[in-house]
């Protein structure tokens, strides 16, 4: 990892002391005070209040039992987390993520990276995370529907369209959602539809919200594009993962005149030279919910599957990680640059390690990280609030445009930011800058509270 301002030795000293083991957290937390050095140098105030301090220590951590019953009859217990991080600029906001390799450092990460992310949306929203170490592969509808009610049955008491509104992540989407607002809707007795987004269409949810954390990256990645007066027409673009951001990174960038010739999941990639063919994935991951196996298989020869593997081997113009954090490693960027990428835009969650960073940098390689990347899945989830507080529902042409403008607006902000405190071109440190120094100005203006 990169050297700190010394300034900042002592917040992060405090973090690796009071989060032992908590190594996704670690690295969530030194990459953001790595650019926080220029910030502190002219604004001494956020030290002197002991701003980034309280930043890195949640407001709330909330672990519990999950204990729900399976098909067999046998009862089976889970942990749950909700990790309550920071409500200056609004209600606390981010996904839910049910896989086995949850534990609290990597919600802690999620809910701290969500800080920033949410801060640069520019929307009234504050960061958290939650999810469980619950597996729901190979779960039936019935299991994932008692577990789910089994997980609201304790997070309702601490949600609520003004304190803490969750939605889907890794293992949480729509099926997963319609289970947990009913759960809340019966325990409560009420219709409050601004407690979850990521709602189906006809029971308070937004048009757009499926597809808008893949369509965000691809927005994003396409003002980079045009920041060099270029398109994304004629491009060769490899995706990872083949879940929620990576579908509709793939429907967009083919919309956009691009080809997404290989994608993947946990057990190994496929590559399609003609395309990916987006029905056919929607069909094996959505309905059948099978494997990319079973993609190649059934695409025919065409298409091929490799287990296991790097899909990052696959030369192209541009990369989006968008399966799981640390997913792109130094030597995946480093094959990536020989093999001509010029961009790598993050639709996961720090999918890049800090080495992959560095490597790409030094090679040349645009880098656009997740927290301004993949904003555009909680930019669209606060426009669903903003439809549920009024009442009202808006088409799907409307809502993608606002998401488009929230994603121009989000490029446009790193790149302002980056050159103020003396690193042009670095969306890192844009996207860093401008996400903290707007949460750091709600929390001086609250008060040490
Ligand atoms: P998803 O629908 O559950 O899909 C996840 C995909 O990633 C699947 O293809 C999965 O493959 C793969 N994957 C998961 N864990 C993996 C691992 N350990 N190794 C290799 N592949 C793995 O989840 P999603 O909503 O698309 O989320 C993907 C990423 O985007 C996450 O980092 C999430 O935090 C981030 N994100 C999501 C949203 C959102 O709105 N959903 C918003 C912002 C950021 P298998 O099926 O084989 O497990």
């Amino acid at each position: 990892m990169g050297q700190l301002d010394e300034k900042l030795h002592p917040v992060y000293a405090e973090v690796l002391a009071r989060n032992p083991g908590e190594t996704e957290f670690h690295q969530s937390v030194h990459e953001v005070l790595d650019s926080l050095g220029p910030v502190v140098t002219k604004h001494p105030e956020y030290t002197d209040s002991a701003v980034i301090r309280r930043l890195c220590e949640p407001e709330r951590q909330i672990i519990f039992r999950v204990p729900w019953v399976d098909d067999a009859g046998n009862v089976q217990i889970n942990r749950g987390f909700r990790v309550e991080f920071n409500s200056a600029l609004g209600p606390y906001k981010g996904g839910l993520r049910f896989h086995p390799s949850v534990y609290l450092g990597i919600v802690k990460f999620l809910g701290f990276e969500q800080i920033f992310k949410n801060s640069l949306t520019g929307m009234p929203i504050g960061g958290g995370k939650g999810g469980s170490d619950f597996d729901p592969k190979g779960r039936s509808a019935g299991e994932v529907m008692r577990f789910c009610q089994a997980f609201m049955t304790e997070l309702y008491r601490h949600i609520g369209e003004y304190t803490d509104v969750p939605a889907g992540d890794i293992g949480v989407g729509g099926r997963e959602v319609g289970y947990l607002f009913g759960q809340y809707k019966r325990i409560t007795n009420r219709y409050e539809s601004g407690v979850l987004t990521g709602k189906g269409l006809t029971w308070g949810g937004s048009q757009v919200r499926t597809e808008a954390t893949g369509y965000g990256t691809v927005f994003f990645t396409q003002e980079v594009l045009r920041a060099r007066g270029a398109s994304f027409d004629g491009k060769r673009v490899v995706v990872s993962g083949s879940g929620n951001v990576a579908t509709y990174a793939i429907e967009k960038v083919h919309q956009l005149g691009g080809t997404v010739v290989a994608c993947s999941d946990s057990s190994g990639f496929v590559v399609d030279e003609s395309g990916i063919d987006l029905a056919l994935l929607k069909e094996v991951k959505e309905v059948r919910r099978g494997r990319l196996a079973d993609y190649a298989e059934l695409r025919g020869a065409g298409a091929s599957h490799t287990e296991r593997g790097r899909v990052w081997e696959v030369p192209c113009d541009i990369a989006l990680p968008c399966a799981t954090q640390n997913e792109l490693e130094e030597q995946d960027a480093v094959v990536l640059a020989r093999n001509g990428c010029t961009i790598v835009a993050e639709g996961a969650n720090m999918p890049c390690t800090p080495e992959a960073v560095r490597a790409l940098t030094e090679a040349g390689v645009t880098f656009a990280p997740g927290k301004a990347a993949n904003a555009g899945g909680v930019a669209t989830s606060a426009l669903e609030m903003q439809q549920n507080a009024s009442r009202d529902s808006w088409t799907f042409e409307h809502t993608e445009e606002r998401l488009a403008e929230i994603m121009r607006g989000i490029h446009d902000r790193c790149l302002t930011t980056a050159d103020e405190y003396g690193s042009p071109g670095s969306y890192v440190a844009g996207a860093n800058i401008a996400g903290f120094i707007r949460v750091a100005d709600a929390m001086l203006a609250l008060g040490v509270i």
